[in-house]
């Protein structure tokens, strides 16, 4: 049985692959056999520990994670990170943050209860749309760690550039983990919810260096130790299962398309088709500067609030939904995610361009 076929352009929860999807299906009621749908197994069975070590195994593979590094499987969401990599690599000194959207004004303001925070960038002078050069970052000597967000899933704004710093980049990659290659040794920390690029939400993935653990603060919940979860391999508690069987579904998946060089390949290809259009157009307008536009939220806007309502309202009569932006930024926001067919990018600027045909005077 086919679904109605949309174009889902939400920014999270987002759009799987659907042979992902095919798959689950198949295994819902049984798993391999075993009378078991995957939701209902033990997390302690050999049989959930096999999908486990395998998803980690796919995981580590598809971003050649290095021997230097753990990857955690966690629940909490991206934000419960925001507390938790202060209560654990901060050690009640101070940390260096560049704030360029809300995520990382979220995690700058969460980290203060716990350390001095020192503000290494903030773009929201200007709504957000651009990302700091390098040599604009203000760095402190004695920083702990260097936090920043590489994909601003609201503003539509991605670094391009690693940023060089003495301490150790933590990183939150919710948005475009899995989009391109990421050279995972240069990173303290890299941490992301699954649910934009990568399975159900649910799920919340952590690399870690290891000489980076046991710093934590004596009042860090044990729940959120990175020691003790490296220690208990994630299952201090029962870990998000359904969500680590999608991942290692979707990692298949991702493989298949030639992993992630594959996937930057596919996603600059996208976003270039719609920013082309958009610096051509005379109705429309990109909200973030050439250098630092995001390929996975594209957001863009009319100028006038009644013709973006119209246009969203359009977009989904078309089956291209969930195209309106973040109430933060308002606008549109198109979120491109590895998911997303090169079809429905198509089909959002033939959209577009009727629009602005219509609507222009
Ligand atoms: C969605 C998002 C978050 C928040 O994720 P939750 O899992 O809902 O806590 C944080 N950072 C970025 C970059 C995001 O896109």
């Amino acid at each position: 049985m086919a679904r109605e076929q949309v174009f889902n352009f939400s920014a999270g929860p987002s759009v799987l692959p659907l042979p992902a999807l095919e798959r689950a299906k198949r295994d819902l009621l049984d798993y391999g056999g075993c009378g078991m749908s995957v939701m209902e197994m033990s997390h302690r069975s050999p049989m959930f520990q096999e999908i486990f070590d395998s998803t980690k195994a796919k995981l580590k593979a598809a971003l050649s994670v290095p021997d230097t590094h753990e990857i955690l499987f966690l629940q909490g969401g991206a934000t419960l990170q925001f507390a938790a990599i202060p209560m654990n690599l901060l050690e009640g000194g101070a940390a260096d943050y560049a704030v360029t959207g809300n995520f990382s004004g979220k995690a700058a303001k969460e980290a203060r209860k716990y350390g001095t925070v020192n503000i290494a960038a903030d773009t929201s002078d200007t709504g957000h749309d651009r990302i700091p050069r390098q040599d604009e970052l203000r760095l402190s000597a004695d920083a702990k760690y260097f936090y920043y967000c590489a994909n601003n899933t609201i503003y539509g704004t991605e670094w391009q550039y690693v940023p060089e710093t003495k301490a150790p980049p933590v990183c939150d990659m919710s948005s475009d983990i899995l989009s391109k290659p990421v050279d995972v040794s240069r990173y303290g920390l890299i941490y992301a919810g699954a649910q934009k690029n990568m399975a159900p939400a649910g799920l919340t993935v952590v690399i870690v260096d290891r000489s980076l653990l046991g710093r934590e603060l004596p009042v860090t919940p044990e729940i959120m130790s990175y020691q003790t979860l490296v220690k208990t391999d994630s299952m201090l508690n029962t870990p998000p299962c359904w969500c680590i069987y999608m991942l290692g579904l979707v990692l298949d998946w991702l493989k298949e398309q030639g992993g992630v060089q594959g996937m930057e390949r596919i996603k600059r290809e996208r976003a270039a088709k719609v920013y082309d259009y958009l610096d051509n157009s005379a109705l429309f307008t990109a909200h973030a500067r050439p250098g630092s536009r995001s390929d996975m939220n594209v957001t863009f806007r009319t100028g006038s609030a009644e013709l973006d309502a119209e246009f969203v309202k359009g977009a989904a009569a078309r089956g291209l939904v969930n195209v309106k932006g973040h109430r933060i930024a308002g606008g549109m926001r198109a979120s491109l995610y590895n998911a997303m067919p090169m079809e429905g990018v198509d089909a959002l600027i033939a959209y577009m361009k009727e629009f602005e045909v219509q609507h222009h005077v």
